[in-house]
């Protein structure tokens, strides 16, 4: 795993490759730390080899992204691009780092894909978070288990699902699609150049997100638990 020195965070974005935390939840990122919340995102695997990118490249379109947003702490857990899987030697990495981030939110992708990467991921979120929280193992620090799991959308899949809920993004918006566009080899390289390119694409989806619940732009959550409130206050 290569990651800076693992700090205390209250929420962990699992990402599968360099870029989704950025694609289904940037917007959230950026929300959370104008909040004042500790906020980290651990990548599984590097995302390479793609057709225009490279481990150089991929590296430094993370390190501007990941500045953009403002991170607190990102990590690499160095598990295999395409061929990730639920393991038990991955699972055990993975509730390693959940140990000594502590987080109390956790963030994983939809569970729903049709990237294979991205329905291991979810699937290894779901059992480490489990882990975690063991006594008598031999896992790093200890015991802790996150208080919940949301569900972030990054989809290989042109999936029309109803959302457990919708955060609003509009003050963030372009500083979401700024971090977006750090990923030039990934979403600009190669791609059509006609309208509507992946970005607008990406723009339209987020306004149509907004639009759902009266706002500029949005970003879609779901859960396979109920959702509670603490409040009426933070309701739009
Ligand atoms: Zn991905």
């Amino acid at each position: 795993m290569t990651m800076d020195e693992p700090t205390v965070l209250d929420v962990l974005v699992v990402a599968p490759h360099p870029d989704d935390a950025e694609l289904g939840m940037g917007g959230a990122i950026l929300r959370f730390k104008a909040d004042g919340y500790r906020v980290g995102v651990l990548d599984l695997t590097d995302g390479e080899p793609t057709p225009h990118g490279s481990l150089e490249t991929r590296a430094r379109e993370t390190a501007a992204a990941t500045k953009i947003l403002g991170l607190d702490w990102r990590g690499n857990l160095g598990l295999a691009n395409r061929s990730l899987q639920p393991t038990l030697e991955a699972r055990h990495a993975l509730a390693g780092a959940f140990r000594q981030l502590r987080p109390r939110l956790l963030f994983a992708p939809y569970w729903v894909d049709a990237h294979p990467d991205h329905v291991a991921a979810a699937e290894l979120v779901e059992a480490a978070r489990f882990w975690s929280k063991l006594t008598k193992t031999d896992l790093p620090g200890a015991p802790h288990y996150p208080q919940r799991i949301v569900s972030y959308y990054c989809v290989h899949l042109r999936l029309v699902e109803k959302p457990a809920f919708v955060l609003d993004i509009s003050e963030v918006w372009e500083q979401k699609r700024a971090a977006i566009e750090c990923y030039q080899s990934q979403f600009v390289t190669g791609r059509p150049t006609q309208p509507p390119t992946f970005l607008d694409q990406l723009r339209d989806q987020a306004a149509f997100w907004g639009w759902s619940i009266g706002a500029a732009y949005g970003e879609p959550f779901a859960s396979r638990e109920v959702v509670g409130l603490a409040s009426l206050r933070d309701l739009v």
